[in-house]
């Protein structure tokens, strides 16, 4: 008999974050397959990137293929290129430092504070040497992690004083808000991600929210091909192929209708995460406290992470992550910084150690909105009992 796990019988495998579906989006599915326009262009698309603009408080919406892709163009749209260096969070997926490689720029990369995301003094230090040095810094992208949104206010101050423009990397903080502000309606532009991991979903897909007409217009066409509006295709620079299908827009579409039951779903989780494992020794929430539902800044919870001090819980994050594992449970360490990944291995770096104690104490736990308390509670049982074995 095959012995590849030691799960009980019956018991299905508890994934970190999938998809949340139901017979809205099939439905919606099915009207748009129905209507005929199967393309990356329709009303599905045009509907989708409207009511984004307005979730996100921005004039415009443009639905793109995946949230690389407009992390790709938003900096493209930013006049990033060959020679440039773009200042980019360490603590993020991959995905952010490879868009700035594919400028042909380089990154620089700057380290957190303990809320995860860019420390905005590290931030200062990072474009006062670079400027000092006579490099020029394209643009700084920060990344809103695990949910929370950055101190955009203050990233701004730095940024703006040397005029380097933002781009916000929003792709884990949809629905999350910051003194009153959807994450998306930060930085001069901002990208969302509508992976099948995030907290609404198109299977695959992403945007780029701004208030500057042209930006948006720069990114359309560079989605289309950068073909020139005329009956026979005219190319006056090279394009991609980069634009959200219809039939994937409207997936979205109806994920958004459902998007306060997603919010709330994946907020019961993280209470309830607490409520079990928040009074063990050496074990706390990332990120918290942080603001309630009450306030106007607003973790999305998309993945409820443990941090997991080693000599007060006399257990690893690496323990409780295997453990989980033989109940047939995914977690996942926290991102790995780029500063410490062999792809980016030589790339110039300001680095306090926060991200490096973040990565080797983090743990994310399963937080998908279509978990329910019976799956949240089957987590925690195994975790207590590991933390106290
Ligand atoms: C998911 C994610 C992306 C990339 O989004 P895709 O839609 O998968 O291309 C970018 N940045 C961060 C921080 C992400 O978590």
């Amino acid at each position: 008999m095959p012995h590849t796990c030691a799960a009980p019988v019956g018991e299905s495998r508890i994934y970190l974050s999938s998809p949340d579906m139901s017979t809205l989006e099939e439905r919606s599915v099915l009207r748009a397959v129905r209507s005929g326009w199967i393309a990356p262009l329709g009303p599905e698309l045009d509907a989708f990137e409207a009511e984004l603009a307005v979730l996100s408080g921005r004039k415009y919406a443009v639905g793109l293929s995946s949230g690389t892709a407009a992390l790709h163009l938003g900096l493209l749209a930013l006049g990033v290129g060959e020679g440039d260096v773009v200042v980019v969070s360490t603590l993020t997926f991959a995905a952010t430092a490879n868009a700035v490689v594919y400028t042909g720029a380089r990154p620089v990369f700057v380290d957190s504070d303990a809320s995860g995301n860019m420390d905005p003094d590290v931030l200062e230090t990072a474009l006062a040497t670079l400027a000092a040095e006579g490099q020029r810094v394209a643009a700084v992208v920060p990344v809103d992690l695990m949910g929370k949104v950055a101190d955009h206010a203050r990233i701004r101050e730095v940024t703006a004083r040397r005029g380097i423009p933002v781009l916000s990397d929003a792709a884990e903080a949809f629905g999350a808000t910051r003194d009153g502000r959807p994450a998306a309606a930060y930085g001069d532009m901002a990208v969302l991600s509508f992976n099948g991991n995030k907290v609404v979903t198109t299977s695959g897909g992403g945007a780029l929210l701004t208030d500057d007409a042209e930006h948006a217009q720069r990114v359309r066409h560079l989605a289309t091909q950068a073909r020139v509006p005329i009956a026979y295709y005219e190319h006056t620079e090279v394009g991609y192929n980069y634009r959200l299908s219809n039939v994937l827009a409207a997936l979205g579409r109806a994920q958004l209708v459902r998007l306060p039951q997603f919010l709330a779903s994946r907020r019961a989780h993280r209470e309830q995460y607490r409520d079990r494992l928040g009074h063990q020794p050496g074990i706390s929430i990332f990120g918290e406290p942080w603001g309630g539902p009450s306030e106007d800044t607003m973790d999305n919870c998309w993945l409820t992470t443990l941090l997991v001090d080693q000599e007060a819980a006399g257990v690893t994050n690496e323990d409780l992550r295997l453990a989980l594992d033989r109940a047939n449970i995914e977690a996942r360490p926290m991102w790995n910084p780029m500063h410490r990944q062999p792809a980016y291995k030589g790339e110039r770096a300001f680095i306090t150690g926060v991200s490096d104690w973040l990565f080797a104490s983090g743990l994310s736990l399963p937080s998908g909105s279509a978990l329910d308390a019976s799956d949240i509670d089957r987590v925690c049982t195994v975790l207590l009992r590991s933390i106290r074995a």
